[in-house]
């Protein structure tokens, strides 16, 4: 009894720690509404583009007197950061900004974003937020295998984990084999990858003779920057004996750090003491309740340099309306299914490249790698799926094979209500990556 009651104790000294300023829903809302107010206020006043829109909508920053009034600023969208590039949407003066990130570029041009000093250091400070979350401190090595650079993954998660006290290897992204070296040589505890790279980790040690369970003190990753599933997210923490923690971020809202798993596993916290989230429907743009599935639409109330306000992030989630087992007050959002525009559309049907993964992944005969390809034969739109098999079952028989492969056609189809065709590859012969993957290739206009 007593000894429970000391950990409570110790909890709520974390909690306090870990978000000094509320312990409450209510004291959250109060501190949102107030950061609200106040960056109405600030872009109306230095942001044309925001004076623009709020007037359109017949809106004043002093209009904003409650949360739901927030719904009557109108979204910011990708394409609205794109028209103003570079510097439109700046709401400090270029002397205070300290540095420049851009997005990847996975959906067209890349996204520019400003950081002044305090934008670098709140995003350092959710990470670091995260990081302990996850049970990680200064015992541990941590080898930071995210590009760095323009990418925020690189550069912005470093600066948290270091502000974690943890022990960090810059090692980027790439040069693989040298990186396994470092990570024997320094026993590293920790990395901060994209799950495809993980999955290609994984291979490059096999090849060097080591196995990625027993030769290795890796114990936690970190996994982002792109849509995967849970059973992807299994494998990865079978074939390498780790917990790993799914972290969720964009450019325009910092970069990592933006929604993070706690040790539930149960969806991702998003630090809404930094960002106020809404889901909406893509489609008619209105807001939905909590456990319905649309598009996550941020506000950034601490941001200085950039704060960009109901901006249409792209990303389909959906808000879990029960509270976090761990007792954290920030609520959570659900594994990222993708991107809206990630969705085909093949003979009427709408089809998401995650469902499919979601099959294949979730089969122990599939490999590490698959490919989706779209093509137009004789008028008729047909998906061929390429899939790499695991090594012990491609040694298999012909008929074990063929078995396989009419099993996987199955599962699709009833997953995706179209029938693919369906293509077993060698281990190892898709492309790999050790960013982002591209897995979905779309010939029907060729
Ligand atoms: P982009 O890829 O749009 O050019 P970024 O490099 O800023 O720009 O990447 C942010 C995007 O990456 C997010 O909008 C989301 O689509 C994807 N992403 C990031 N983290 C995750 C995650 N944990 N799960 C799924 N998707 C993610
Ligand atoms: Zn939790």
């Amino acid at each position: 009894m007593i000894k429970e009651r000391e950990n409570e104790g110790r909890t709520i000294v974390r909690r306090q720690k870990e978000n000094p300023e509320c312990l409450t829903r209510g004291c959250l809302e109060e501190l949102q509404l107030k950061g609200l107010k106040k960056v109405s206020e600030r872009v109306y006043h230095k942001v044309l583009f925001y004076k623009e829109a709020f007037r359109a909508n017949g809106v004043k920053p002093e209009d904003i007197k409650n949360l739901p009034d927030l719904k009557r600023i109108p979204f910011t969208t990708r394409e609205d950061l794109r028209a103003r590039y570079p510097y439109g949407f700046l709401a400090s003066p270029l002397s205070s900004l300290v540095r420049l990130h851009t997005s990847t570029g996975t959906t067209g041009k890349p996204k520019a974003v400003l950081f002044t000093q305090k934008d670098i250091d709140q995003a350092a400070q959710l990470i670091t937020r995260s990081i302990k979350m996850t049970g990680a401190g200064p015992e541990d090595v941590f080898q930071n295998m995210m590009s760095y650079g323009l990418f925020t993954g690189g550069l912005i998660f470093h600066y948290g984990a270091e502000r974690a006290g943890l022990l960090v290897i810059p090692g980027g992204a790439g040069n693989t084999e040298r990186q396994i070296g470092l990570m024997r040589d320094f026993s590293t505890t920790i990395l901060h990858l994209t799950p495809s790279y993980a999955l290609y980790l994984a291979e490059v040690m096999e090849r060097l003779g080591l196995n990625p369970r027993d030769d290795f003190d890796l114990r936690i990753f970190y996994l982002g920057a792109e849509p995967y599933s849970e059973a992807t997210n299994r494998k990865i923490e079978e074939i390498f004996s780790v917990d790993a923690y799914d972290s969720y971020g964009l450019s325009e809202m910092n970069g990592p750090g933006v929604a993070f798993q706690c040790k539930q596993k149960e969806g991702m916290h998003l630090w809404e003491d930094n960002f106020i989230m809404e889901i909406i429907d893509p489609e008619t743009l209105e807001v939905l309740r909590e456990g319905e599935e649309g598009e996550l639409v941020l506000s950034a109330i601490n941001r200085e340099a950039m704060p960009l306000l109901r901006y249409r992030t792209g990303d389909l989630t959906s808000i879990y309306p029960e509270p976090c087992r761990c007792g954290r007050i920030h609520r959570r959002i659900s594994r990222i299914k993708g991107r809206v525009d990630d969705m085909f559309v093949l003979r009427g049907v709408n089809i998401f490249p995650s469902g499919v993964e979601r099959v294949l992944m979730g089969l122990p005969e599939v490999g590490r790698n698959y490919q989706i390809i779209l093509e137009r034969k004789g008028g008729l739109d047909e998906m061929r799926v390429k899939v790499e098999v695991e090594k012990r079952f491609f040694r298999g028989s012909f008929q074990d094979l063929e078995k396989l492969q009419s099993d996987i056609k199955a599962k699709l189809k009833r997953e995706l209500l179209v029938t693919p065709q369906v293509e077993l590859v060698e281990p190892t012969t898709l492309p790999r990556t050790t960013g982002k993957a591209k897995r979905f290739i779309d010939n029907r206009e060729i």
